[in-house]
């Protein structure tokens, strides 16, 4: 090997790039693979925010853990968990150092956009059968449509009891979809500005065509649709206002490209995370500080309502456990550590023109660490210290794990938020750190699995350290 010059010596030394995981570590591919064959269970497994929190729980008891009760005493190694009304979930491990020393919080969130049905949804319009929807979350409209889709929800009929519905996901099963037009008679409508390609009211789902066998009936075939769901569901017209229901890509997550290295999935924003974090908060046996892992709901429209994080959910939880050591809450929370765990906007080679090449984010790179999201100057977004920057920097280099740092896109080019803003706002030091994804919030949101794997070590590691 020929022998190095003073200036590539001085280069080593003083300049850094985050390397390409497959070239500087080729032995994690297998690991990243096997890794992820949980988390595209996880994906599929959880396609709402309460059938997270179902598999969630389920992988929890398994593992160990046991409702949170605020009148019992707990001991470093104790595991526990609280739900909050079925979206949102909580996991703690007792940590070694006393509480008044911090948490150490995990929040991810597992809420994707995707189709609700609005409160009145079916109709019948020429003989065919529709739900009316209402868009969650910022989706690109025209991307949903023809996509198969799958009926997830929950129905408290009138009597109380509750049905789950979960359609188009079992081999077999039905699937509905948005139609759009033929190229044929699309000259008006490809004329429109992109963001009107299918437009909001236009987003109408396909139900049913055939009638009830009744020449008396108005709208028969909106009444077989309806005496069908009544068949399975025992629900009526009027359950629909009384029902949570999400129309979400009918696709299984799966492997892509021929070396199997990316998975494609419908809400890896911010499932990806979620399960990353579960899985280190499972995996974590006795934590330094005592370990706060969030799955929370709604982030997607603003962390609203009292399953996001714009409510007091987690505080109270904290409090819940200042109370058990006897001291007030602040003295924990502004000694604790917050990871505010969501996907970022991977570098796209086929539309580099919104990024800002040396502060984006690639795959096979591992986690990115994002100081600062928002928009418009850094506007909504939580700008995270330099001093928590070097330690989280410094936790995720004494374990090994691969790591990169990224914005959104060019400046000004758009931009965003996540939960960080909300989790600092109670006096916590907090950074996002999460995945790199390409096609975000689309019906195919793409991740490398490299990347998985070390968002996984990043988060024990936060977990582990001191
Ligand atoms: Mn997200
Ligand atoms: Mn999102």
């Amino acid at each position: 090997m020929s022998k190095k010059t003073k200036g590539q010596e001085l280069a080593e030394k003083l300049t850094w790039s985050a390397p390409n995981i497959a070239k500087e570590a080729p032995k994690q591919i297998e690991k990243a693979k096997k890794f992820c064959e949980g988390y595209k269970k996880f994906l599929d497994e959880g396609k709402t925010e309460r059938e997270c929190v179902n598999y969630a729980v389920e992988l929890l008891e398994k593992n160990g853990y046991r409702p949170f009760s605020a009148d019992e005493k707990y001991k470093p190694g104790d595991k526990v968990y609280l739900v909050n009304r079925g979206k949102a979930l909580i996991a703690t491990t007792f940590g070694q150092e006393p509480l008044e020393k911090g948490v150490r919080i995990n929040g991810a969130h597992i809420d994707s956009p995707r189709l609700d049905l609005k409160p009145n949804p079916l109709y019948e319009k020429d003989e065919m059968a529709y739900f009316k929807t209402h868009y969650y979350g910022g989706i690109r409209k025209y991307q949903w449509g023809t996509v198969p889709l799958a009926m997830h929800g929950v129905v408290i009929k009138k009597n109380g009891e509750k049905a789950t519905i979960c359609i188009g996901e079992k081999e077999g099963e039905p699937v509905f979809c948005v139609t759009d037009l033929l190229p044929h008679l699309s000259g008006q409508q490809d004329a429109r500005p992109l963001r009107e390609g299918l437009k909001g009211e236009e987003l109408n789902v396909v139900v049913g065509s055939l009638p009830y066998q009744d020449e008396e009936v108005k709208e028969p075939v909106k009444l077989l649709a309806l005496d069908l769901l009544h068949e399975q569901f025992g629900m009526t017209e009027a359950d629909f206002y009384r029902a949570e229901i999400e129309m979400v890509p009918a696709v299984k997550a799966c492997d892509v490209g021929l070396d199997r290295s990316m998975i494609g999935a419908y809400g890896q924003d911010d499932r990806i995370c979620a399960y990353t974090a579960l899985m280190a908060e499972i995996d974590v046996k006795e934590p330094v500080y005592t370990t706060v892992t969030i799955l929370t709901d709604k982030e997607e429209i603003g962390s609203e309502g009292n399953t996001g994080l714009a409510s007091d959910y987690v505080k109270n939880y904290i409090e819940d456990l200042a109370d058990l050591s006897g001291i007030p809450v602040r003295r924990v929370l502004r000694n604790s550590i917050c990871l505010s765990s969501d996907v970022n906007a991977a570098y796209d080679p086929g539309f580099s023109d919104v990024y800002d090449p040396r502060n984006s984010c690639y795959l096979n790179k591992g986690c990115v660490l994002t100081k600062y999201t928002g928009a418009r100057g850094k506007s909504g977004s939580n700008d995270a210290g330099a001093e928590l920057m070097a330690k989280v920097i410094a936790i995720m280099e004494d374990a090994g794990v691969y790591w990169q740092a990224g914005e959104l896109g060019k400046v000004d080019a758009g931009g965003g938020g996540t939960i960080a803003k909300l989790v600092a706002a109670l006096d916590v030091d907090t950074v996002d750190l999460g995945v790199p994804i390409l096609s975000m919030h689309s019906p195919f949101e793409l991740s490398s699995k490299l990347d998985v794997l070390n968002t996984y070590r990043a988060f024990k590691a936060f977990y582990q350290s001191k």
